[in-house]
């Protein structure tokens, strides 16, 4: 798997495994920003809550973002506006800012010393279809009471763009660091912090959630947040959003880079900002989760669009991870809809830090029964046919057409045909499997049918990874549950 420009420049502390029976009021699984920024959150209230990460804190999508942190969020404001109402935008609005400033709040009162810097953002227009599309989310953002207003240009960059709108009073920082340092402060302050620990089954009980660890212990929880990016276990939400895979890269540039958040309105769209003095953060080039033939040609992609406009000097790290995109648009943090304990944040778009930041605040509010404004919006009961049938329609039947064409198709009849360092679904007779071969020539041989929902997992050329298309579940190349939906790995087999 690929290791992101933030791993390689931030250092951490480790943490023990839980591997004994334990009593928390609240449990939280995964130690990416929802689940750190939710245990941050209830400890302003005096509450310490146990949190559980499958592998290593920050080893989620959050150790590998790019780290915008912008108020012209996915969802479009002229889109919300329109299917939601002006002052659903309104509160969309003020949610991101919120989101925004609760990360730098955090930096702050305990100098994490993640780089966290104020700055605009700015979009792009190229053709005539982008400028009346930015003209519409212009005025819809502005409608929404954001400090958005339409400029002449980005300042200091080196290549000509059409229509420029900026967005004020957005910020940037090191994920890892803020992370590291959050993780820490937790810690100091009384909040039990435990890594290589993997939740793997969960039963709601009578006044209490029962959850059993990879480890062989046992937690009793009154609340349980799922923090893993998408909720582990089944949930309905899975049905209304869909996992994209997404790249960056972090260069040295020849031309200089102005210190903003860039965007293009490219399908997908390109962005770009800075880290510190020389280091540029590129991202883009989304698709969907195992439907393409190669990921290392979408990293290209993006490393095309960079030299083309900055030309590049030095290359320091390129990544990949996924997002979930909403049906409706926005995003799911609340409770579940078949537990009474359990929360989760989910379908953040390519906004996760954000919302992730937001989602701390608001599943604490929840979880302490205070009354949010925002808890009904956000809720995952909601539900408005308008915004979201179109999209569920569409992914569902990708769901459905990936769920029955990958079950027929093979990479590969022989292992012969599988060389070192790579993995192919195999076909003998009517089986199907999911064989890797490793650097030594010892070959794993799994079930490729992905414990969630029965799909058929792909191959992933660049982070040699077992992908599935349907709702985002990842495996490592020997099968074990990596995120997305799967709680446990991919089932044995022989041949
Ligand atoms: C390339 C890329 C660029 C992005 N850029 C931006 C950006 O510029 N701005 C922005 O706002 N957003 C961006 N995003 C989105 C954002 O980074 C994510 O949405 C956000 O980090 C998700 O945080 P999270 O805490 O919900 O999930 P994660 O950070 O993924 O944390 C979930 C954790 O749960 C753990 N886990 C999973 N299963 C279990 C289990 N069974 N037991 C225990 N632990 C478990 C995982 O190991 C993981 O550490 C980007 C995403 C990608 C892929």
């Amino acid at each position: 798997m690929t290791t992101s420009y933030w791993e390689r420049t931030a250092k951490k502390e480790v943490y023990a495994p839980l591997d004994k029976d334990l009593e928390a009021e609240v449990l939280i699984v995964g130690g990416g920003l929802t689940g750190l920024m939710t245990a941050w959150n209830l400890m302003q209230a005096g509450k310490k809550a146990v949190i559980v990460e499958a592998r290593t804190i920050g080893s989620g999508v959050s150790g590998n973002t790019t780290a915008h942190l912008n108020s012209s969020v996915d969802c479009d404001y002229h889109i919300v506006a329109q299917n939601f109402g002006k002052d659903t935008a309104k509160l969309v609005a003020e949610a991101a800012v919120l989101g925004i400033e609760l990360v730098g709040q955090v930096d702050k009162a305990h100098n994490l010393d993640a780089n966290y810097k104020k700055l605009p953002a700015y979009i792009y227009a190229e053709t005539t279809d982008q400028i009346l599309e930015l003209q519409k989310e212009l005025k819809a953002a502005k409608e929404a009471g954001l400090d958005v207003e339409e400029v002449e240009e980005i300042e200091g960059l080196n290549f000509p763009t059409g229509m420029v709108v900026r967005f004020n009073r957005n910020a940037r920082f090191h994920p890892l660091k803020f992370l590291y340092g959050l993780a820490e402060t937790l810690r100091e302050a009384g909040v039990q912090i435990y890594e290589q620990t993997r939740v793997e089954e969960h039963n709601e009980k009578d006044g209490y959630v029962e959850v059993t660890l990879s480890t062989g212990a046992t937690v009793r929880a009154q609340h349980l947040v799922l923090a893993t990016h998408s909720p582990i276990f089944m949930h309905s939400v899975h049905t209304r959003m869909a996992p994209y895979r997404s790249y960056a890269i972090a260069v040295r540039t020849r031309q200089p880079v102005p210190d903003s958040l860039i965007y293009d309105m490219r399908e997908p769209y390109n962005y770009v900002r800075k880290e510190e003095d020389d280091v540029v953060i590129i991202g883009g080039a989304d698709h969907k989760t195992g439907q393409t033939g190669d990921e290392n040609q979408h990293l290209q992609n993006i490393k095309a669009w960079a030299e083309e406009r900055f030309g590049i000097a030095e290359y320091l790290a390129s990544w990949s991870a996924q997002v979930f995109e909403p049906a409706d648009n926005l995003p799911f943090i609340g409770k579940s809809l078949t537990h009474k304990r359990v929360y989760y944040g989910t379908g953040y778009s390519g906004d996760g830090t954000l919302w992730g930041s937001f989602a701390g605040y608001l599943l604490s509010d929840i979880i302490l029964g205070k009354e949010n404004k925002f808890a009904e919006l956000f809720s995952p009961a909601r539900l408005n046919v308008k915004a979201e049938a179109g999209e569920f329609l569409k992914e569902n039947l990708n769901v459905a057409k990936e769920f029955i064409v990958e079950r027929f198709s093979s990479d590969a009849s022989d292992v012969k045909e599988i060389p070192n360092g790579e993995g192919k679904i195999l076909r003998q007779g009517i089986q199907q499997y999911a064989v890797f071969r490793d650097d030594q020539g010892g070959l794993h041989v799994m079930s490729p049918t992905c414990v969630h929902m029965g799909c058929v997992v792909q191959w992933n050329k660049m982070e040699k990874t077992w992908d599935c298309p349907c709702h985002g579940g990842r495996y490592k190349a020997t099968g074990e549950q990596l995120s997305g939906p799967p709680a446990t790995g991919l089932r044995k087999a022989e041949l």
